[in-house]
């Protein structure tokens, strides 16, 4: 599908307005006047959220639905959200189009799903070998990464919000042992996002599918590995019961930022105490996502580890090696031909290097 242009239907009178609030309610360095809608109460919206998870999934689905009671609640009744899970209204991978098309006025999802209409998308959700959750918040909120995320996404009419981070995952599901990275060829394994493209340089190759759809998949043998999460989703979608080995560390994705994404044109017509309301229910996600992903996490790992039996099994460190300069060249490959790309890659990886040096001193010594 071709680009979405704004341009292609906004009004060239509100354009301005719209463009000028790029940054929203985050610190942003932009000068930005803010188009000021007046709060009307008994104006009520109705909404939809479409979710790339599973109806009701754990964790994810249930906070799609926390943030849209949330939203309910603290606006007395005034935006009113239906959350659908993936399939429900639109197929689990087109949450970005039917969003930025207006189909639904928000989604919940992971940004590296999207990095066929924009490479510069996956950046937003995690860098295989990249930042902790913690270092990639404080790069989004502090770092200019969101103004950068915002700016890409505004091209897309969406206007993005982090909303949650799935901690460091799993490497994922194998019958097959890998003790070199030759053991990686011919396989086809499901791995979105920039991991999905290491993978394939190691000569497997990278599926793309939902993960509602992966067991089955795995079990027919239309892929031979896969990786979801972490113990606790995988425990749930029963991966264990059809493979053999379960990989760490999850090299791929260090942290998976989550969001949540509006359709820019409703967002900016609405009353700026209903901006503020989503901006802080996304906000309040963003932290209990994330430990209610460690805290279950630690429990199912116990589960896996003690009552079925699954061998864990670390990836070889020169296996390690190799996938962290394959790494380098995809992400090189796509900053030399995608200027946004490198306007992302450039600010994470400057954050980077120093927020790396100050956990160092603050962190890594203590643990
Ligand atoms: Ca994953």
């Amino acid at each position: 599908m071709k680009k979405f242009q704004r341009r292609d239907f906004i009004k060239t009178a509100s354009v301005a307005a719209v463009a000028a609030s790029a940054c929203g309610l985050v610190s942003c360095n932009k000068k930005e006047e803010t188009k000021t809608v007046a709060i009307n109460t008994n104006k009520k919206y109705e909404w939809k959220m479409v979710t790339s998870w599973p109806p009701k999934f754990p964790i994810l689905g249930e906070y799609a639905q926390k943030i849209a009671d949330w939203i309910d609640q603290m606006s007395g009744g005034r935006l009113k959200i239906q959350v659908y899970g993936g399939g429900e209204l639109v197929p689990a991978l087109e949450v970005f189009d039917a969003v930025s098309f207006g189909v639904s006025e928000m989604g919940h999802s992971a940004p590296y799903y999207w990095a066929g209409k924009a490479p510069a998308n996956q950046f937003f959700s995690t860098i295989p070998f990249g930042m902790n959750p913690r270092q990639m918040n404080a790069w989004l909120f502090f770092g200019g990464g969101l103004e950068i995320w915002r700016e890409l996404y505004a091209d897309f009419n969406l206007y993005p919000f982090p909303s949650g981070n799935t901690g460091g995952q799993m490497g994922g599901w194998f019958n097959k042992e890998i003790s070199s990275i030759n053991d990686l060829k011919g396989l086809k394994i499901r791995m979105p996002g920039l991991g999905g493209k290491v993978i394939t340089k190691a000569g497997a190759t990278s599926v793309l599918s939902p993960g509602g759809e992966s067991y089955t998949n795995l079990e027919r043998g239309v892929i031979d590995a896969l990786e979801w999460i972490g113990p606790y989703h995988d425990y749930l979608m029963g991966f264990y019961k059809i493979s053999q080995y379960y990989y760490y560390p999850g090299w791929h994705e260090t942290s998976s930022n989550l969001e949540l994404v509006v359709n820019r044109d409703a967002y900016m017509e609405l009353p700026e105490d209903l901006k503020a309301i989503i901006d802080t229910a996304a906000k309040a996600s963003n932290p209990l996502i994330q430990s209610a992903f460690d805290a279950k996490n630690t429990e199912y790992y116990y589960k896996l580890k003690d009552e079925e039996n699954v061998e864990f099994r670390q990836y070889p460190e020169d296996v390690l090696q190799r996938l962290n300069k394959l790494t380098s060249d995809v992400v090189n490959d796509i900053v030399q031909k995608d200027p946004m790309s490198k306007k992302a890659f450039d600010s994470y990886t400057k954050f980077r290097k120093r927020i790396d040096s100050w956990f160092e001193i603050s962190e890594t010594e203590y643990v």
